[in-house]
């Protein structure tokens, strides 16, 4: 027998080895081994296996053996990553890499192993404790038998907490074998000490009554994707939790993906509440202990659900029933480097491959799954009110071309100011929301025309007045912000836009008698500052709380009724033809934390441009409305979902070798171009440059690229430049920049 079996370092390359008869039965598709390789072994793992080779067997190594330290790949994830490799175009082993989390892979962290200590011999322990009454030298040693014959075994643990514990006491004990200790595997403590109260499932509503049928029939047949469109607080959660119900009734295990933010305490509450402690949450503060003991868990059928963050979707379930992809239009489901996949689509094809059915959630769902529903590819469900008959929030929208502005730079309409006083003044809470972070977006000298801009990267630097520094928001890098324009020395320096930290600082000269918050990732650097905040704003203690898109996700405050969108128009400014949807899923998002107690919410929202389609849409909360327009133009302009795009970036230092290298790559690429692909460069990425590095970008597009994927795989894996010049494909790509 033959194992083909993929290495650490053999990125794209399988390598042949010959199986000895003894591992013939024990070696399987994702088994992990060690192979020689070059003159040292290797871990690796095995990918395939079958009777012929395509090189001369006598010529072949043997497989050394199992790893005696990894874990082995659940056959038929190996499948998927295949899968992933080939469709993502990245190196085989990336993909392979992604189906393991790396505290599994590496071997490095044990299972958790607790000693257990009890009694030797009962009448021998009694016998000690009564000749040794009197002994202060032994005190210790009795008070440690004298727990143990009253409570039975006891945990190191348990032991070090008695009064007159020593260590020298326990190993006298056991050396007198009066003592003997067990080990026992057991799970570190993810869920801390939070008690939570069990609920039950809820009599569901006809809208849920109707999903949960369909689902039902999925799960009956072991196949099916369901789009689940329910507006925010419409019960979809709930549906979740009845659907995996089902799944477990049926002895089948189920996988939620939610995205990162919204992995809160709030959310893994509601699971537990539901189903106990047998269930896994896999999100990125977890310890690698901590990930090594979930993953066992999974992969032993210790626990049959899973809820985590994109790679969740890799949990090593044998007996996969239902996937669920909540919030399934959110863009951090595509990760950003190799392999590029979209987690959303992945879940589909997992699905697919493991005969399990999928559920895709969300209040403003993709395109994509939109056209997908049209094509009768996906099932849709709908849930049009929310749970208790609130209504929706009511929109005011302010003309912002009109009016005296309030505030520095009129960032604040009278509307909105006044809206905010009355509401701050009746002891309710609200939310502002802006999509950028830091003071200003530019500083520039009006003497000389001088902007500052990071020199590594091509855009301008953000200015934070409270930190006094210019900071570039690509690479990361901070310098000290200047008092005189450092090319004319004119003391005349202006910053212009705004951005949260510049709302926040306005905020309190309008409102001085209310306390403020603000929430981006300029303010929430520690593991904990966002649970924190939001636990001040939930109790009460924030009345008005300032933000980026980190506001906008999934969370629940009653006592919320103003949302303020300072600048809508932002959104829809971005040269890129997901923006309109990008803006009405912000928009519908946000104004989703208005009113979700029993007082009704209201939305002031600003804009130059009210007369916007994608602003009027998003104001009458007409989803149906918005998705055939943004559907309808997409059409014409044939871009995706009627279309595939593949983008491939070029990145060097050197800006004529990374040029050559694109030229060159589109001119060997050009023969397998087939008629219906409309190729684009290569030419400048609209951000020149990154880090130091200049970057250019091919486009492709096209109903059918298969073909040319396939060559382009081969030419972006395979063949090297001069200048080491970087290629990158991302395939459906989401940013183009
Ligand atoms: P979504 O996930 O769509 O935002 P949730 O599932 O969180 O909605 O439901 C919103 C609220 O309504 C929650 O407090 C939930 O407990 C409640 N709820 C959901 N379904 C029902 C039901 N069938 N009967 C009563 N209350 C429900
Ligand atoms: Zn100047
Ligand atoms: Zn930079």
């Amino acid at each position: 027998m033959i194992a083909k079996v993929i290495t650490d370092v053999s990125l794209d390359r399988e390598f042949e080895y010959v199986v000895p008869p003894e591992l013939e039965k024990v070696l399987r598709c994702g088994s992990a081994v060690v192979v020689p390789f070059g003159r040292s072994r290797r871990e690796g793992y095995v990918l395939s296996l079958g009777q012929r080779a395509e090189f001369r067997e006598d010529k072949l190594k043997a497989v050394s053996g199992l790893s005696p330290v990894r874990a082995s790949i659940p056959e038929k994830l190996v499948e998927l990553g295949r899968w992933m490799a080939e469709y993502y175009c990245c190196p085989l082993e990336h993909a392979i890499r992604t189906l393991l989390p790396a505290a599994v892979r590496n071997g490095k962290v044990r299972p958790l192993v607790r000693r257990i200590y009890s009694l030797a011999d009962r009448a021998e322990a009694e016998k000690f404790v009564a000749s040794h009454l009197a002994d202060r030298r032994a005190e210790g040693r009795c008070a440690l038998l004298r727990a143990l014959l009253s409570g039975g075994d006891a945990s190191s643990e348990e032991l070090k907490r008695l009064p007159g514990f020593g260590d020298s006491a326990l190993k006298t004990l056991l050396r007198h074998g009066l003592l003997v200790f067990r080990e026992e595997m057991c799970r570190r403590d993810v869920f801390g000490d939070v008690e939570v109260i069990p609920d039950s499932p809820l009599e569901p509503t006809p809208d849920q009554a109707n999903a949960l049928a369909g689902i039902d029939r999925m799960l009956e047949h072991r196949s099916g994707v369901m789009l689940l469109h329910g507006v925010t607080n419409s019960g979809k959660t709930e549906v979740y939790l009845q659907a995996i119900a089902s799944a477990l009734a049926r002895g089948r295990s189920a996988i939620v993906l939610v995205p990162e933010i919204s992995l809160t305490p709030q959310t893994v509450r509601r699971f537990r509440a539901r189903f106990g402690d047998d269930l896994s949450v896999l999100h990125s503060r977890l310890s690698d202990g901590e990930r090594f003991d979930e993953w066992m868990r999974i992969a032993s059928g210790k626990v049959k659900i899973a809820v985590g963050a994109r790679s969740a979707l890799f949990a090593p379930f044998s007996d996969l029933g239902l996937i669920v992809v909540d919030e399934e239009h959110e863009s951090t489901y595509k990760q950003s480097e190799s392999p590029r996949y979209h987690a959303r689509d992945v879940a589909v094809m997992r699905g697919k491959m493991e005969n399990a059915c999928v559920i895709l959630g969300s209040a403003t769902p993709s395109a994509e799954s939109m056209h997908n529903v049209s094509l009768g590819k996906f099932l849709l469900a709908e849930m049009r009110s929310q749970v208790g008959a609130r209504p929706a929030p009511r929109f005011t929208v302010v003309d912002r071309r009109i009016g005296e502005p309030g505030g520095e730079n009129g960032i604040f309409s009278p509307e909105l100011v006044e809206n905010v006083r009355r509401r701050l003044a009746g002891g309710a809470q609200a939310i502002l929301f802006l999509s950028r972070r830091g003071y200003a977006r530019t500083l520039r000298c009006p003497q000389c025309g001088y902007e500052a801009c990071c020199p590594d990267c091509d855009v301008n630097y953000v200015y934070s007045k409270r930190r006094e520094t210019l900071s570039c928001h690509l690479c990361g890098a901070v310098v000290p912000a200047p008092e005189i324009c450092p090319q004319c020395k004119s003391p005349e320096i202006r910053y212009l836009g705004s951005g949260t930290e510049k709302i926040e600082s306005v905020a309190r000269a309008l409102f001085p008698d209310a306390r403020i918050a603000r929430m981006d990732s300029d303010s929430m650097r520690g593991a904990n500052d966002y649970e924190a905040v939001l636990d001040r704003f939930r109790r009460g203690e924030i009345d008005l709380l300032v933000g980026t898109q980190m506001i906008a996700k999934g969370l629940h405050f009653p006592n919320v009724t103003l949302v303020g969108i300072l600048n809508a128009d932002q959104n829809l400014s971005m040269p890129d033809f997901r923006a309109s949807e990008r803006a009405f899923q912000l928009i519908t998002q946000v104004a989703g934390r208005a009113g979700r107690g029993d007082r009704p919410g209201e939305v002031v929202l600003q804009t130059f441009s009210p007369e916007n389609d994608v602003i009027r849409y998003a104001a009458e909360g007409d989803f149906a409305g918005f998705s055939r327009f943004d559907l309808e133009f997409r059409e014409m302009m044939k871009f995706p979902p009627f279309s595939r795009m593949i983008a491939v970036f070029f990145k060097g230092e050197d800006d004529a070798a990374v040029e050559a290298a694109a030229r060159t790559f589109s001119a060997e690429l050009a023969p397998y171009i087939r008629a219906g692909v409309t190729v684009a460069g290569p030419l400048r990425a609209p951000i020149e440059r990154i880090r130091g590095k200049y970057r250019y970008l091919l486009t492709l597009r096209g109903d059918r690229l298969g073909t040319v994927r396939r060559a382009l795989r081969v030419l972006a894996l395979h063949r090297t430049f001069p200048g080491n010049v970087e290629i990158s494909v991302d395939v459906d790509p989401l940013d183009f920049m």
